[in-house]
């Protein structure tokens, strides 16, 4: 097992820059995650990691090992795609058997006892003679993921492993995908534009845009504390606002958007951007409350998301209880704003 390092890695197609400057860090037996809207370059990361892509600029370790001009075969990198990429004549087991072809199994194991070991590691123990078009979507990635592991690899990579699963069979594999990293702790480092995903399966996410990384950490401080407006937006649902500071007293400062006082705790600028997640609204109004026009309301289950309109402005709200009246008056704590720009809640929400 090992760290991947990528230092400064810039790539450019033809004069098209798809990775800026990217410096990342994952740790040992780490799972991480590359997030970000389609086309910001989480593949093409994943791609210099793999050794598909030499960088233009820049620099990939494995451990202390610098990977410049290593094919992917000799990095030892297991890789499952999104489209499962089983070979259809073979069987299940010959498929994960394909895994060996460049090198002998791990530890004193024959062949065929550790391609049986890695069906049973992915739940597919009596599945071996079977063809991949008697399995499921699902048990398919499984022998993708089986085949990746088969020669023991330091890093295993994962390129959008469950886009092309319903949602249920997307949760089941998760889950499993989770289990078999932990218990065998390999650094992973998975992509997905799911930010929902990044968050439930991540030790940490990077979350990318335009070729660049805006913000690295554990997913509860990038969903509580983003450092952007893009990371506040991307990452979960939020509302943003931008207002200038009119006054400083004890318990926050006023900021003013548009013609409306906000009390936010920890505003030190002029002009100050903060958001609030919806699940922080609340509909008994308090002292950062204004009134808002109910647009629609969605039943999601666990609870009701209100879209609402404040004097042109999108507000999204999560309640248990759909509001009664088309005009409601919303607030939220001075302590709930997380401000991005123009001052810091950190201490707030440490406490
Ligand atoms: P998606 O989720 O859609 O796969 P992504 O985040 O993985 O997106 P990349 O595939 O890494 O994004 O692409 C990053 C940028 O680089 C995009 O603008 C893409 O068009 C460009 N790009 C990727 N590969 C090439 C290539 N071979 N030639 C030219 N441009 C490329």
């Amino acid at each position: 097992m090992v760290d991947v390092r990528l230092s400064g890695v810039r790539k450019e197609y033809d004069g098209v820059t798809a990775l800026e400057e990217i410096s990342i860090h994952v740790a040992n037996g780490e799972f991480f995650t590359l997030v970000g809207p389609s086309g910001c370059g989480k593949t093409t990361t994943l791609r210099a990691i793999a050794g598909f892509e030499e960088p233009t600029a820049g620099t990939v370790q494995f451990g202390n090992r610098e990977m410049t001009g290593v094919p992917p075969e000799n990095r030892d990198v297991g890789i499952v795609f999104q489209n499962y990429a089983l070979f259809p004549h073979m069987t299940v087991a010959e498929n994960v058997g394909y895994g060996l072809r460049f090198r002998d199994p791990p530890g004193a194991m024959t062949r065929d006892e550790r391609i049986q070991s890695l069906l049973e590691l992915v739940d597919l123990a009596d599945f071996g003679n079977r063809k991949p078009d008697e399995l499921s979507g699902g048990q398919q990635q499984r022998v993708a993921l089986a085949r990746a592991l088969a020669p023991g690899p330091d890093v295993l990579l994962l390129d959008e492993p469950m886009s092309a699963l319903d949602a249920r069979l997307r949760d089941d594999l998760r889950t499993q995908v989770s289990r078999i990293q932990s218990d065998l702790g390999i650094t992973t480092i998975y992509v997905t534009h799911d930010q929902e995903e990044a968050l439930a399966i991540s030790d940490r996410v990077a979350v990318m845009h335009d070729g660049r990384v805006e913000q690295i950490g554990r997913p509860e401080d990038v969903y509580r504390r983003p450092d952007s407006r893009f990371v506040a937006e991307f990452v979960g649902e939020n509302n943003v606002f931008s207002g200038d500071t009119v006054a400083h007293e004890t318990g926050g400062s006023l900021v003013a958007v548009d013609d409306h006082e906000f009390r936010i705790a920890g505003a030190t600028d002029d002009r100050v951007t903060f958001c609030i997640r919806p699940e922080a609204l609340r509909l008994d109004g308090g002292e950062n409350s204004f009134s808002a026009t109910v647009e629609t309301v969605e039943f999601l289950g666990e609870a009701f998301r209100v879209h609402l309109d404040w004097d042109g402005r999108r507000v999204m709200l999560r309640v248990s209880e759909a509001p009664e009246s088309e005009t409601v008056r919303v607030g939220f704590d001075p302590e709930d704003a997380h401000i991005i720009d123009g001052g810091t809640t950190e201490l707030i929400e440490q406490r």
